[in-house]
């Protein structure tokens, strides 16, 4: 709980801490009390719809329930926001090579969170192998590669501006050859250009399908805490060109926008799975939910 607490920091003490102390200063239950919490859920990233949710899920629960105190209201929010965070879906890796595409757009931490997701499989014990197919940046590519040697893990890799649909090919037969556990392929990810990044997807699809039919056994998206509401409506376009299944949120160690968390479930449908929180390669946990939730009001 430790990390976790630490790395909420500031969305705990600019945001939820607030709600603490809105629930000391009143005295009884009335709409002024909903309001203010309106007010933080809103300013919190929580979004709108969401929070509006929540909001009405509190004016009926405390009159179903006959609530009189501000400390019991508080008890019915903590209650419903746990309800909000969908919890992540269990481990069961029975494929082998296990092939996860990660998609995301550039500067969301796609490469980091590649590494600690890496570092995260090779602690129990597994090998990785991981596939350079932003081949669009040259940067992307050096990147990975550094990554790769610092985790003693191997890389394919081709030239900058090659078919990442060949680097993919080349990476799964190499999985294949020399029995890998996990195979982890970087995409480019340019949502300004949306049909290109779309038909890019589906010819990696195609490619990995063919491969290892049934693959990609996981597609993370990765998006960026510090973007807020803008994060979520980022994730929906990439949910429209692709299936993803789990969402990587990175950086909440340096946002105050930790809020977002909760309303990504009702807005996408997808659970949060992995969280960075800095970063280095060790900065990440596996999401959960309760866990969370303590370390926002902790
Ligand atoms: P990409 O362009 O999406 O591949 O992004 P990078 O992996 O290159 O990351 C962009 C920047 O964000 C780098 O400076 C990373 O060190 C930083 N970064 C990535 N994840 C985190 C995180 O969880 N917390 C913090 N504080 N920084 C992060």
């Amino acid at each position: 709980l430790g990390k976790i607490k630490q790395g909420l920091k500031k969305t705990r003490e600019n945001v939820f801490s607030k709600l603490n102390n809105v629930f000391s200063a009143h005295k009884k239950i009335d709409e002024d009390l909903l309001e203010e919490i309106e007010e933080i859920l809103i300013t919190g990233d929580v979004g709108v719809d969401t929070t509006m949710e929540i909001i009405e899920h509190l004016r009926q629960q405390a009159k179903r329930q006959k609530a009189e105190s501000p400390e019991d209201l508080q008890k019915i929010l903590k209650e419903e926001l746990s309800r909000q965070l969908l919890a992540p879906p269990e481990e069961s890796v029975t494929h082998r090579p296990y092939v996860v595409l990660v998609v995301g757009v550039n500067g969301t931490g796609k490469t980091t969170s590649i590494a600690k997701l890496a570092h995260h499989y090779k602690q129990q014990g597994k090998n990785v192998l991981l596939a350079a197919a932003d081949t669009f940046r040259a940067a992307a590519i050096e990147q990975l590669d550094i990554w790769a040697q610092r985790l003693g893990c191997e890389i394919i890799k081709h030239q900058p501006g090659a078919d990442p649909a060949a680097v993919v090919f080349d990476a799964l037969t190499a999985a294949k050859a020399r029995n890998v556990d996990y195979v982890i392929i970087d995409t480019a990810g340019r949502l300004h250009t949306k049909v290109n990044l779309m038909s890019e997807l589906s010819k990696i699809y195609r490619v990995i399908d063919k491969q290892i039919p049934g693959a990609p056994h996981e597609v993370i998206l990765v998006i960026d805490a510090g973007n807020g509401q803008n994060a979520v409506n980022q994730a929906r376009e990439f949910v429209k060109a692709v299936k993803v299944n789990s969402i990587f949120l990175t950086k909440l160690d340096g946002t105050a926008r930790g809020g977002v968390v909760l309303s990504i479930k009702r807005q996408l449908g997808i659970p949060v799975k992995y969280i960075g929180l800095g970063e280095k390669m060790t900065d990440f946990e596996l999401f959960n939910p309760q866990e969370f939730l303590e370390g926002l009001f902790a």
